[in-house]
């Protein structure tokens, strides 16, 4: 090993498991300064008068933060936590500590790379590299059976190739110690306070008591997997609406990089071998699919995910009165129990289902057309699991501007409501005041 210091510059990758740079920055460096810097543009408003985190997000942020110190200080080491934009502070810590190279993970959306290109550009005025590395996908670019560029703007044809043509790369060792600096200052975790955020009470009501870090994050797949065996059924839970049990709930965990998807891929291979295969199992792999799939959309089409003509460049038409109908969509007062329901579990606790999110966004576009835009930047803020790709990969998607082959895709939210929420526990939960009638009744009120 040579004398090298190498900085860990920690983003959305906040875990010791299956991570390439801190195993690669222990392999190569005598010394490593693991980094996690808060950066102040996360938390401000954004130009749709939205916050670009929100309470349930943060506080899951700070918790995952918080572990990964913790996994740091039990293997002798530390991480340093700033306040500030990485552009500024990375290269502080590398004249203050004597760094000779930074190592991080590339990100696909166009803030996210504004930044690493800044951060790449101020390093470089130092002499310093900046090294990419791809940490964030079950399968790696450089794996693919075709170029970005080339890779088709229809989901299945995507996933059959792949599936066919590609491997995914076994999971990356952990190491077991690391050394810092002996002279690397001590920081502290900041509070939502410090950051300018409020945090709400927790809902009992809430699917799960999300608590952020790697260390909740493998208690949950294990709990998933092994504990519960609730993976052999997930293909016919999936569409639940009430409580922990009727999907993975991994997702917080994944967009915070608390978890690896090669990770969870390859304990449900070793599920697979120990308990069994069927659909269900396959099926959990299939929506990790969908994730990468966003992730690399992302990087073939880049910002256009954000126009509100989407990569079509066509805008979907809107209502005169589309302010007013956005502000009850938003509260939850649209007067369609099914609707509202959903929209006060995402107000209340940070989370909604997959049936949940189609729905309200497919109301919010078709039904009220209402910009989709404000759709997505509503559920950045609110959101507990929100990531660029996945959030506006999918709000594009269902507004018809995204890359979904069927012309025109339409949830019909009565009959939503009737299939999903048969007896109208889901609405009755959220909406309580409309306990005292009958579910024929609350499905007449659609
Ligand atoms: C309008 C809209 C916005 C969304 N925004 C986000 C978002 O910001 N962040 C996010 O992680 N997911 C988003 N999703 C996808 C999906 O709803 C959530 O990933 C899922 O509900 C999380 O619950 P789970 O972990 O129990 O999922 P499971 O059903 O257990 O799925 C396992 C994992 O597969 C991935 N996944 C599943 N479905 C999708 C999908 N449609 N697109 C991408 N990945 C998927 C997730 O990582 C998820 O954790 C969005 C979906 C819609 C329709």
């Amino acid at each position: 090993m040579s004398e090298k210091t190498i900085l860990v510059w920690f983003r959305n990758d906040l875990r010791i498991h299956d991570n390439e740079i801190l195993l690669e920055a222990t392999q190569k460096a005598a010394i490593i300064v693991p980094v996690f810097c808060f950066d102040p543009r996360h938390f401000t408003q954004t130009v749709y008068h939205t916050q670009k985190t929100g309470g349930f997000r943060t506080q899951f942020l700070l918790e995952s933060v918080a572990d990964l110190k913790s996994s740091f200080q039990k293997m002798g080491g530390d991480l340093l936590i700033k306040i500030g934009k990485p552009e500024e502070i990375i290269p502080q810590i590398c004249k203050a500590y004597k760094v000779d190279e930074v190592f991080h993970h590339r990100e696909v959306a166009s803030e996210e790379t504004e930044v690493s290109s800044l951060t790449e550009d101020a390093l470089w005025k130092l002499k310093i590299n900046l090294k990419h590395f791809i940490g964030h996908t079950l399968y790696h670019k450089e794996d693919l059976p075709f170029p970005i560029k080339d890779i088709p703007d229809v989901f299945t044809s995507f996933r059959k190739k792949v599936e066919r043509e590609s491997i995914i790369k076994p999971s990356i060792a952990t190491p077991n110690k690391i050394i810092v600096p002996q002279n690397l200052e001590e920081s502290v975790i900041p509070t939502a306070q410090d950051l300018g955020i409020d945090i709400s009470p927790k809902d009992s009501r809430s699917v799960l008591d999300f608590k952020g870090g790697e260390t909740e994050g493998l208690k949950r797949l294990k709990y998933y997997l092994w504990d519960t065996n609730l993976l052999q059924k997930y293909k016919l839970t999936r569409n639940g609406l009430i409580g922990g049990d009727y999907s993975s709930k991994l997702s917080a965990w994944l967009t915070a990089g608390c978890l690896s998807p090669r990770e969870i891929y390859w304990e449900i291979k070793k599920y697979e071998k120990e308990r069994g295969a069927n659909e269900s199992t396959y099926w959990l792999i299939f929506e990790l699919l969908w994730r990468d799939y966003f992730r690399f959309m992302f990087k073939k089409h880049s910002g256009t995910f954000f126009r509100e003509g989407g990569f079509k460049g066509v805008k979907p038409e809107v209502a005169p009165n589309q302010q007013e109908l956005f502000e009850k969509w938003k509260n939850g007062e649209t007067g369609l129990p099914f609707i509202d329901a959903n929209m006060k579990e995402l107000n209340l606790t940070g989370f909604m289902s997959n049936r949940g999110r189609q729905n309200v966004a497919s109301y919010l576009v078709k039904d009220l057309k209402v910009n989709w835009t404000w759709g997505a930047a509503y559920f950045e803020e609110k959101l507990i699991d929100y990531n660029p790709a996945s959030n506006w990969g999918n709000w594009a998607y269902i507004a018809g501007v995204g890359n979904d082959p069927r012309e025109n895709r339409y949830f019909n939210i009565p009959k939503q409501a009737k299939d999903y929420d048969p007896k109208a526990e889901y609405m009755k939960l959220w909406l309580p005041e409309l306990g005292a009638l009958k579910p024929e009744e609350l499905h007449q009120k659609q």
